[in-house]
């Protein structure tokens, strides 16, 4: 019923969008709650309700491209790694990303980071990297985003509006870009009250029986305790019946790392040609035989070192990924999982092309004919050969 494949805000008559405005799309197609926990994703700096204006796309929020977007008249910037991965101080003002915050405060540039909510992402760099090598049956490696709780509420049939409306108000209900997702079903609830009981039905010392509705509405970690007091607020008995169940697992379907099946099986050596032309790499490492033959493959947009055991796990015979350490190739050696190393930033930067892409489609479907431009950036690593 969820379908996270597509995902349209639309603002009707507005042809000028701000800030805030384009940000409710990238957020609809990386929603930031899918993040890890301490990664500082989100509006760095800037006006959210200033004009959008261009919009320019990079990997990284530095000096650099900060100075591109400032140059190009942009009015956002959306990047992937975060310019404030740590916290800027009164001291560490004069660093260079102390320079580059500063530079577009100055210059009046909105910077706006999706990190690893977009690599969780359908949209997002593990998604582009899986669709080089075509991808099927996909599974996600390693589930992020908070815990989840199912809330049951039983309740009387005509407070069903406002204990809805209070729920969703309180941010229940939300599934991935999906709000306001909930189910109900009608029963019957009986109760006898004591003497001392006050019961909004009925009489004490009276069995009663009420036609009441149950109702079932996902929460997450942060909202738990706010969404029971709301609901404590309108509901009408005395002491509501409200079960809260803690779901197995992170929310269905979000995380990072995506293992599936090729559509026929081929060698290593020839998923690295194809992987090396589509991301314009010179060189990849590989670990293992390049004339093995496989047919499950993991991938891992980044530094995917963390997720090697996920990928083994997964019955992946090749991860293709980067910034793989010695220990951890010796550790695949060992579990007979080969490995493709592209790097770091040529498969992030490849992935924040489509999702520069992904935005631009949504601006035009909302009737925006803003530009969508991409910062000129280099790896920091030459290939010597
Ligand atoms: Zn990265």
């Amino acid at each position: 019923m969820h379908s996270q494949e597509r995902t349209l805000f639309i603002f009707s008559d507005m042809e000028t969008p701000t800030v805030a405005h384009v940000l409710k799309i990238i957020e609809g197609l990386a929603p930031t709650e899918a993040a890890l926990p301490e990664d500082p994703v989100g509006l760095q700096c800037g006006d959210p309700d200033g004009p959008a204006g261009k919009v320019m796309v990079a990997l990284d929020a530095n000096g650099m491209t900060i100075k591109q977007a400032l140059a190009a008249s942009a009015g956002l910037l959306v990047t992937h790694h975060p310019l404030l991965f740590e916290s800027l101080g009164p001291r560490n003002m004069r660093t260079p990303i102390g320079d580059a915050f500063t530079m577009a405060v100055r210059g009046g540039l909105a910077v706006y980071s999706a990190h690893t909510n977009l690599d969780a992402s359908p949209h997002g760099i593990n998604a582009a990297l899986a669709d080089v090598v075509d991808l099927r049956e996909r599974e996600i490696l390693a589930p992020t985003g908070p815990d989840s709780f199912k809330v049951v509420i039983f309740a009387p049939k005509t407070s069903l509006g406002p204990i809805r409306k209070a729920v969703f108000q309180a941010g229940g209900g939300r599934i991935g870009p999906y709000s306001e997702c909930s189910f109900a079903v009608a029963g019957e609830g009986t109760f006898l009250g004591d003497e001392t009981a006050r019961p909004a039905v009925g009489s004490p010392g009276r069995r009663e029986s009420v036609s009441e509705i149950r109702l079932e509405v996902l929460a997450r970690e942060g909202t738990l305790a706010g969404l029971l007091e709301a609901v404590r607020k309108v509901h009408p008995y005395e002491t509501p019946v409200m079960d809260v169940f803690p779901l197995k697992g992170k929310a269905p379907g979000v995380g990072i790392g995506i293992t599936g099946l090729l559509p026929s099986a081929r060698t290593v050596g020839e998923i690295t040609l194809l992987v090396k032309k589509a991301l314009r790499l010179k060189a990849a490492r590989v670990v293992g035989r390049p004339g093995r033959k496989v047919s499950r493959v993991a991938v891992c947009g980044g530094s995917g070192g963390s997720l090697l055991q996920a990928a083994w796990s997964s019955g992946a015979q090749l991860y293709i990924s980067g910034d793989i350490k010695f220990h951890e190739a010796r550790s695949a050696e060992e579990h007979n999982l080969s490995i493709l190393d592209v790097g770091h930033f040529a498969p992030e930067r490849f992935g924040m092309v489509r999702f520069g892409e992904k935005i631009h489609q949504q601006c035009i479907e909302n009737g925006w004919t803003m530009k969508i431009l991409y910062a000129a950036e280099k790896d920091p690593f030459t290939v010597m050969i």
